[in-house]
Formats: C-alpha cells, sequence, structure tokens
C-alpha cells in the first residue's frame, strides 16, 4: 500500500507535504531540490516539461504553454490544443500532478497513490469534482479535498500555542482572494464562516501599477502604450517585478522603452500603496461583510494568519495592524502553510485515531462557501427564481430535505426533473446551474399521488449530492444528472403558465345483449385504459351504460380508484335491458350541465339502435351545448348512422372487437393534445 501526500496544487506554484515519523509536516523537495513547483507545462514537439523547466521554456519565448489552468477548473468550454491534442484543465492538472506524485515518490523512497488536495474556498461543485477527477487521472485516490484556508488553520493549530481563539485566515493569492474566520479550541478546528472574490489578487496589483505608468509615458510622449499588446505585456511582468522589490525595498525603478522613447520611473512603497488602497479596501468590505454574517466583530479575532503570495507586501501588514491592533502571525511560511495543512489531513485520514494521539492535532469541521438551491417559480408566478436549500457557511457535511408532490402515470415516462443551483443569488441565471437532476423510478400506486422527498447534500469536500425518495413505500429513486443545455435563457424570462384546459368526458358503453362475453370484456379493458391515459389531473370522466335503459354508472369524477371500480360494474346483468332502444345522449348532457371545460361524449356501441332519429336530435342538441361527441362502433354497427350522431366524420370511428383498447388510447391521445377545433383522431 502506497503513502497519502498533503498537495497544494495552486494556479501558480504548487508544493507539496507529508507528515514525517516524528508527527511533524514536512515539505517534499521536487526533482530540483525546491519547494515549490510552478504550475507550468510547456509542450515540445516531442515531450512535455512540467514545473520549473516549463517555466524556463515560457521564459525563454517558447509559445506552447499551459499555465493559470486552475482558473479555469470544471469549465467544460474551455480546451487548449497542443499538437493537435486537446486539453482542459482537469487534464493539465492530472499532468502537474503526476509529476508531484513521481517526485514525492523519489523524494520518499515509497510509493505514494493517496493524497488530500486542497482547492480555494470558493470553489464550487464543478470545480472540486474537477480536482477530485484530475487527482484520479493521475493515479492517486484523493481521499479528501480541503480549503486552502482551513488547510492553513489546521497547520497553525497542530504547530501554534494556545488554545480557544478566533482567527482570521487571509489568503491573498495571484488573481483570488478568500478570508475565513475559524475558532481553534482544544481538539477541534471549527470554521465560522468564509467568503472571497476570486477576481481580487496580485495581478490587480501589477495592472494598477502597469497603468500608472502607461499614463505617465502617454503624459512624457503622448503614446498610448495599450497600442501595442506585447509592449503592455512586458510592461506588466516589469511590474511585477518592481512590486515583489517594494516588499524589501522602499523604492525602486521601472524602465519604459517604446519607439525610441524612454520612460525611467521611480515608485516608492508609498506610491504604489496611494494607487492600490481601493483594492485592500475591497477585502476590508469582505471581511466587514463575513464578521456580520457570523455575528461576531474585530475585536473578537484574536490572531491573523497571512497566507498566499501577495501578503508579503508591506501594506498588506500594515493593513492588517491598523485593523486589529496586532501584528500578523509570524513565522507562518506564505507558501507552504497550505501544503503542510494538507499533509495534516492526509495522515489524519490514513490514520485517525494514531494521529489525534500526537501532541496538538486537531479534527476540522468546515463550512461551505455557497448556497445550494433549486430553480422554481416565484408566487407570482412573474419569474425563476433560485430557491435556497442549504445556506452558505452551513457547516458541512450538510443535508435537507424537501418534499415534493408529482403524479404517476401507469404508462408515462414518470420523471421528475430539477434544476440545482449554487449561488447567493435570487435570479438563477447569476447562480452555477450545476446541473438537470432528473429523478425516475417512481411506483404508480396510491392513484398516482405521491410524494417524492429529494435531499440535497453537501459531503465533507463540498460536493453536491442528490437523492431521492418516494415516500408512500420508501423506495429509493434514480437520480440521473444530465448536463445543462446551452440554452438556458428562459430561466431570465417570464415563466410559461401551463394552461391545461379541463376536459369533461362521459363515456357511453352498449351494454345490449350482443355486447356479453368478449365485447363487454375488451370494452372495459379499453375503458381503464382510457381513464389511466387521460391525465386525472385536468379530467373528468363520467360513465354510463345503455340498453333499452340509461344507467349512471358514475357522474364526473377525477377519482382513478372509483373509475375502475365502476368499469368493473359494467356487465350484461346491469339490469338495462337486453335490446338498444334508449339512447345516452340526454343523461350525458345532464352530467355536463356545469362542466366549464370541453366537453365530449364517447359513445361505444357493436349494433343498431331502435330509435336512431331521437338519437340523432339528441346528438345535435348536444353540438349546440359545445359537447363534441365521438362514435366509436364495431361489429354490426351501422356506420352511417355512427356518421351521423358524431361531431364530426374524423369522430366516427369503426374498428373491430380485438383493437377497442388502441381505439381508446387513440381517442384520450387526441383529446389530451387536442387545441382547439375538430378532434382528430389518429
Ligand atoms: P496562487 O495561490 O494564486 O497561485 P500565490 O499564493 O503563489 O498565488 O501568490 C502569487 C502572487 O503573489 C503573485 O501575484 C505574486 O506576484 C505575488 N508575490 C509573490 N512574491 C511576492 C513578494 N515578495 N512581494 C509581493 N508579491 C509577491
Ligand atoms: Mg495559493
Amino acid at each position: 500500500m502506497g503513502k497519502c501526500i498533503g498537495i497544494d496544487l495552486g494556479t501558480t506554484f504548487s508544493v507539496v507535504a507529508k507528515v514525517d515519523s516524528n508527527g511533524k509536516a514536512q515539505i517534499i523537495k521536487n526533482r530540483y531540490g525546491s519547494t515549490t513547483t510552478p504550475s507550468v507545462i510547456a509542450f515540445l514537439d516531442d515531450e512535455i516539461l512540467i514545473g520549473e523547466d516549463a517555466k524556463e521554456m515560457q521564459a525563454s519565448g517558447h509559445e506552447d504553454i499551459a499555465c493559470f489552468f486552475k482558473r479555469n477548473m470544471g469549465e467544460d468550454e474551455f480546451q487548449m490544443n497542443f499538437n493537435n491534442v486537446d486539453y482542459n484543465s482537469e487534464k493539465l492538472s492530472s499532468i502537474l500532478l503526476k509529476q508531484l506524485k513521481e517526485d514525492a515518490e523519489t523524494y520518499l523512497q515509497d510509493k505514494v497513490d493517496k493524497a488530500v488536495i486542497t482547492v480555494p474556498a470558493y470553489f464550487n461543485n464543478k470545480q472540486r469534482q474537477a480536482t477530485i477527477k484530475a487527482g484520479e487521472m493521475a493515479g492517486l485516490k484523493v481521499l479528501k479535498i480541503i480549503n486552502e484556508p482551513t488547510a492553513a488553520a489546521l497547520a497553525y493549530g497542530v504547530t501554534g500555542r494556545g488554545v480557544n481563539k478566533n482567527i482570521l485566515v487571509y489568503d491573498l493569492g495571484g488573481g483570488t482572494f478568500d478570508v475565513t474566520i475559524a475558532n481553534i479550541e482544544n481538539n477541534n478546528i471549527r470554521v465560522l464562516g468564509t467568503d472571497g472574490d476570486h477576481r481580487l489578487g496580485g495581478k490587480d496589483w501589477d495592472d494598477r501599477l502597469a497603468s500608472y505608468l502607461s499614463d505617465k509615458f502617454l503624459e512624457q510622449y503622448d503614446i498610448d502604450l495599450l497600442e501595442d499588446i506585447d509592449t503592455f505585456n512586458e510592461l506588466l511582468v516589469k511590474c511585477e517585478k518592481a512590486k515583489k522589490e517594494l516588499t524589501a525595498r522602499e523604492q525602486t525603478k521601472v524602465v519604459i522603452n517604446y519607439k525610441g522613447n524612454r520612460g525611467n520611473y521611480e515608485i516608492t512603497r508609498a506610491k504604489f500603496k496611494e494607487i492600490t488602497s481601493d483594492l485592500l479596501g475591497r477585502t476590508e468590505l469582505l471581511i466587514d461583510n463575513l464578521l456580520n454574517d457570523i455575528s461576531l466583530s474585530w475585536n473578537d479575532i484574536d490572531e491573523v494568519l497571512l497566507i498566499g503570495g501577495s501578503t508579503r507586501m508591506k501594506m498588506v501588514h500594515d493593513f492588517i495592524e491598523k485593523l486589529t491592533g496586532k501584528m500578523a502571525l509570524s513565522g507562518v511560511n506564505v507558501d507552504e502553510a497550505v501544503a503542510l495543512g494538507a499533509a495534516i489531513q492526509a495522515k489524519i485520514e490514513e490514520e485517525p485515531e494514531e494521529t489525534f494521539a500526537l501532541p496538538g492535532y486537531k479534527s476540522i469541521s468546515d463550512v461551505t462557501a455557497h448556497s445550494l438551491g433549486m430553480v422554481s417559480i416565484s408566487e407570482d408566478f412573474s419569474k425563476y427564481i433560485n430557491t435556497k436549500i442549504i445556506n452558505k457557511n452551513s457547516t458541512i457535511p450538510s443535508s435537507e430535505k424537501k418534499p415534493f408532490k408529482f403524479r404517476t402515470r401507469r404508462n408515462g415516462s414518470n420523471e421528475l426533473e430539477v434544476y440545482v443551483l449554487q449561488g447567493e443569488s435570487n435570479l438563477p441565471l447569476e447562480c452555477s446551474i450545476l446541473g438537470k437532476y432528473v429523478i425516475s423510478g417512481m411506483d404508480h400506486i396510491n392513484n398516482g399521488e405521491t410524494v417524492i422527498d429529494i435531499t440535497y447534500n453537501y459531503d465533507s469536500n463540498s460536493v453536491v449530492e442528490v437523492t431521492a425518495i418516494q415516500r408512500e413505500n420508501n423506495k429509493k429513486l434514480n437520480v440521473r444528472v444530465e448536463s445543462v443545455p446551452e440554452d438556458m435563457e428562459w430561466l431570465g424570462l417570464e415563466p410559461v403558465r401551463e394552461t391545461k384546459v379541463q376536459n369533461d368526458i362521459v363515456i357511453c358503453i352498449d351494454l345490449s345483449g350482443s355486447m356479453n362475453g368478449t365485447a363487454l370484456n375488451n370494452a372495459k379493458i379499453a375503458a381503464k385504459r382510457f381513464i389511466n391515459d387521460m391525465d386525472l389531473e385536468y379530467t373528468n370522466i363520467s360513465l354510463i351504460g345503455f340498453a333499452d335503459r340509461v344507467g349512471v354508472f358514475t357522474s364526473l369524477s377525477s377519482n382513478e380508484r372509483n373509475l375502475n371500480n365502476k368499469v368493473d360494474l359494467l356487465s350484461e346483468n346491469s339490469n338495462l335491458g337486453y335490446g338498444t332502444s334508449a339512447e345516452p345522449f340526454s343523461k350525458a348532457m345532464d352530467e355536463l350541465n356545469e362542466s366549464n371545460g370541453n366537453k365530449f361524449i364517447i359513445v361505444l356501441t357493436d349494433g343498431e339502435w331502435f330509435n336512431k332519429q331521437d338519437a340523432i336530435n339528441k346528438a345535435k342538441e348536444c353540438a349546440n351545448h359545445d359537447i363534441e361527441i365521438i362514435a366509436l362502433g364495431f361489429g354490426s354497427a351501422d356506420k352511417t348512422f355512427l356518421n351521423s350522431i358524431a361531431t364530426s366524420d374524423e369522430q366516427s370511428l369503426f374498428t373491430d372487437v380485438t383493437a377497442l383498447e388502441t381505439s381508446f388510447s387513440k381517442i384520450a391521445q387526441a383529446i389530451t393534445e387536442n387545441t382547439g377545433g375538430n378532434l382528430i383522431i389518429k
């Protein structure tokens, strides 16, 4: 069995660590003896270079370079092509991870096959799943995904002195900012809340300096450097360098040469701070919001832990001191803290009992950075909204159950679709749409009226899971995740209200002597099929038998069980006589008297009626009351007569005793799909 390592898979650098035999987390050096490996990959004609070598290729101007790919983690549309092979961020990360794994194996002289990988706290479901997949493609079993600031808190918690305090982890990297507040007590680190801005990082300080200097150049020479992208990029590189120099010195110089003009600029720390102060202000605002969310104030913060390369800037230290009146924690290596924490978690995953016995070791409970919700329709029906189910900053794992009323059809596909969202906005399109979760496998019980209990769950990696149970029979249902359709713009439009009209239908079945036996049996099967095929939420059915007299077996009803029971009662012994001297239309009209929906009469007969003219007159009266008549005949029924009672010729059908079920099913379909005008039965 192989070893488990902790990996800080960074945007610019990655770091690997492992707990040694003394219980101390140690950085694992790579093949060049460095503690950090640049997250850069260079594609050459016949080989792939990773890390330092790739960075050198990049510096020497090689073009087939992949870097900063962590920023596109989990994005389906992000693809890079090198030597005619497509790479997404997951694949690129797996190439890097594989090298980190191999270097660790060389260093440890042992096989490595498991890892704990860190991710920014704000990483959403897709980004986390993609990270896990990248690890697996690299041959690593990913025992856990933990949040970078939480990992840093863990590393500090194990080595730091003192107990029972609130620490604030301030993580300012190359392109992202994360703030996390955690409470450390004897044996536990409890994350209280997290927030961040993943469009704020060291890069913004570089950009700010670059535009300040290009403005100066414009002033001096009336030339805009932005007109030449290569020149501006060169300036950006110089500015990053200058920024780092200002960490060590009070002032530095940047020289710009362009089109024979030379600008020579002196920058002091004070000036740099002045032109970037609003950026730190943005981090302050996020911290204030977070403190507010978890009902704490700056006074409740005992220590501040700085991580991420950009916290090396002097102004960050000054800023923290100004806010807290205290110095940020010293002695923490901003590049290594996250990997060390991941190594500690790796040790806990491997040997929990042994590990917790070690001095200083603590368990962690973390929170989720994003609310989980689903698309629903606002109460006033005017828009689609995000209904939150699990709030952000809930302790993970976390789960929440929501009941859903659902109508099943005996022969229907019976699928329930739920769009799951991650994010804080009330508007679905401003959230990340995780997928279309399709729930299926419901049993048709309880007359089709069922309750589906859907459970939304964040596991301990903050990865989303959705499960569903049919309540009445406690059946675990299938949940299939389908990718989100390309066009989701409809979520921003007004919902189309399903305007299903009510159908009120009287089924009239010939019960004269000739129907005895197979004919009546098949008629009953057909009637039941019809009841099943119709959506009883929008349909009422009445059942009438006729021979020499007319009997109403049930008035309009949408109760499936009642309707089926009444069909069972249809029999030649219904005491309605042997011949066909009665017409069913008068009674049927009575049944439909108070109907406001679409009105239909379906009449099934197998023979000649004694009082045809009477029936035809009544059928005309039906037409005057907007009742459509569908006449279905078989056996020795009279086609001309059927035509004259049906509302139109298309609604007069002649069939066979063996095809009654099919015919009724077709009628059901025609009524369901009816959009006005004469019914078309195919
Ligand atoms: P990430 O985790 O996003 O990959 P890092 O935590 O490695 O990023 O931080 C990278 C950022 O830190 C870059 O913007 C870099 O310019 C900045 N940085 C690194 N060293 C220094 C320094 N000495 N002074 C100021 N900024 C620095
Ligand atoms: Mg980092």
